[in-house]
């Protein structure tokens, strides 16, 4: 059950994922980051996305030690993870779906991935889930995690970040024209340059998107960055904002607005 399991996050620490809860739902913002609950279940989706994160991150650390993983070892390695971070509150939101269908799913990412992206990278690896953390002012702390920050086999420094999801976004939205290019601008501060190329690769498309972000650039979205931020610290109401997420948020029973269709109900009834 939803509970205060822990506490509140402190309230100048904003992550990526902080802000866009509160521009999803400011209710969910409300009882997650202020009251601190915890959220009754985790999709499986969101299982599948850790899983498969893990195993590219293992890949690139296999290859920076000086192995060659091959695709039966990055299989296994998803399949042990699967087991593994597996936990009694992973919850099949959608209602007749069984595990096997997602961890099949997760299993041709990571093949896929194998086969067309990592056996011809040449790229550096510069680091691996990175710790991103930049004061913004007094009062706000950005902090993040980068999926992997390198070089390109042309010297360029980039950040990219693996999306699981089954949309490709673009820089017109909230997520992505700013998450990346924002870790790209603290990767600048950390490993120095001019400029620095943030990325989205979309496992499921098998394509990546690129932007270039100078610091000038940078600067200006740790501006928006905070003046989001500062919206969330001021405001004094919190409304609930019902839509197609609510069956993928973990207040959902609890939440009075919830608005839950029966045929995505799973998170409900786990
Ligand atoms: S169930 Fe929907 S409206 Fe309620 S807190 Fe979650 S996202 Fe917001």
């Amino acid at each position: 059950m939803e509970g205060p399991a822990r506490t509140p996050t402190p309230s100048n620490l904003f992550s990526f994922s902080r802000l866009k809860t509160f521009a999803q739902c400011p209710l969910r913002y409300r009882y997650r980051y202020l009251q601190g609950m915890r959220e009754a279940f985790r999709s499986i989706e969101a299982h599948l996305g850790m899983v498969v994160h893990d195993v590219l991150e293992w890949l690139y650390q296999e290859r920076a030690e000086g192995g060659d993983p091959g695709q039966g070892e990055a299989l296994r390695r998803f399949d042990g993870q699967w087991q593994e971070r597996w936990t009694d509150d992973v919850a099949i939101v959608r209602v007749g779906d069984s595990p096997e269908v997602y961890s099949r799913r997760g299993r041709e990412l990571v093949a896929s991935f194998h086969d067309t992206v990592f056996t011809i990278d040449r790229s550096e690896t510069l680091a691996l889930e990175q710790r991103l953390s930049v004061r913004l002012s007094p009062d706000v702390v950005f902090t993040g995690f980068a999926d992997r920050v390198g070089r390109t086999a042309g010297g360029r420094l980039f950040v990219v970040d693996y999306k699981t999801s089954s949309r490709e976004g673009n820089s017109s939205d909230f997520s992505e024209g700013l998450q990346a290019p924002l870790y790209a601008s603290c990767v600048m501060e950390r490993h120095g340059g001019e400029s620095c190329l943030a990325g989205y690769h979309y496992l499921r498309h098998g394509t990546t998107r690129w932007e270039e972000i100078s610091r000038e650039r940078g600067e200006q979205l740790r501006a928006r960055f905070l003046a989001l931020a500062r919206d969330a610290i001021v405001a004094q109401e919190f409304p609930a904002r019902p839509g197609p997420l609510c069956a993928w948020c973990g207040f959902n029973r609890i939440c009075p607005e919830a608005m839950v269709p029966d045929h995505l109900s799973g998170g409900q009834t786990a």
